[in-house]
């Protein structure tokens, strides 16, 4: 599905790379999450996947296409959840298919009353963000997300904001959307747990330049429950993960 072949990237200004021949893939309906200490680059891969930065070197592909002629080949969420406060919940949710086009009115009020209904919102679209709660907001910025019709979805710590209780539903819920969905998911994450419980494979981002990501498969298959975490290959592997990114702090 994405495709990193060699991909180096270095900020104008910065003395060292970013990114230094890079290559990594995710397949078609993998949830793969990137762990790694913080700065060390995971944002930087994602907003070249996206397509908001352009590589130095190197090539990314989405379905064996270089992304550099494709359009909405992708569903980007940062890590804030960024809902204009000026726009009601069902007019930021309705934003990606404004921008796409083609659509009537009606057919847009459809399609976002459908996605806020998804994501448990129903009934409050014409509320200001504001007067939701922060895992609410979540929910409705991955609505958005969703709603841009992608089939490859890059979080970037979607959830770091929240509580931690929040956190734990937003969890199970995002895993229950995207058994549904299938969807090809890479989700940036500092929460070890968060990347075992949700992921197929965990890619653990080296010290910056980033030059490989290690991966480790998940040994248990879906569906999952919190009680999941308990088996002893989760903690083992959860232990092992740990010990990994421990080894890199200064
Ligand atoms: P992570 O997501 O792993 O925390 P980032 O990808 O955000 O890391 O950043 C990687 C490195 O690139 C950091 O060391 C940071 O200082 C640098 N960096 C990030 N954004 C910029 C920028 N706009 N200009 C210059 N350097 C940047």
């Amino acid at each position: 599905m994405l495709e990193f072949q060699n991909v180096s990237f270095r900020y104008p200004g910065d003395g060292t790379p970013t990114l230094d021949g890079l290559s990594f893939r995710a397949e078609r309906g993998e949830f793969v999450s990137v762990i790694g200490p913080s700065g060390c680059g995971k944002s930087t891969i994602f907003r070249l996947a996206s397509g908001l930065l352009t590589p130095d070197a190197g090539e990314i592909t989405v379905n064996g296409q270089s992304i550099a002629g494709q359009k909405n080949y992708c569903g980007y969420m940062p890590q804030s959840d960024l809902l204009f406060p000026w726009r009601t919940v069902a007019e930021n949710v309705r934003l990606p298919l404004e921008i796409r086009g083609g659509l009537s009115k009606g057919e847009m009020d459809d399609e976002t009353d459908r996605a806020l209904e998804a994501v448990g919102l129903s009934g409050w679209g014409k509320k200001s963000p504001k007067e939701l709660s922060g895992g609410m907001r979540q929910r409705a910025a991955f609505a958005r997300t969703v709603l841009t019709g992608s089939e490859l979805l890059l979080l970037d710590e979607p959830f770091s904001a929240l509580d931690y209780l929040t956190r734990l539903s937003m969890r199970e819920w995002l895993l229950d959307q995207w058994q549904r969905e299938r969807k090809t998911v890479l989700f940036i994450t500092h929460d070890v747990e968060e990347a075992v419980f949700l992921s197929g494979r965990v890619l653990a981002a080296e010290a910056r330049p980033v030059t490989a990501l290690a991966p480790f498969p998940v040994p248990l298959g879906y569906p999952r429950t919190m009680d999941s975490l308990k088996e002893p290959a989760m903690l083992e592997l959860k232990t092992r993960l740990i010990e990994k990114l421990r080894r890199r702090e200064p």
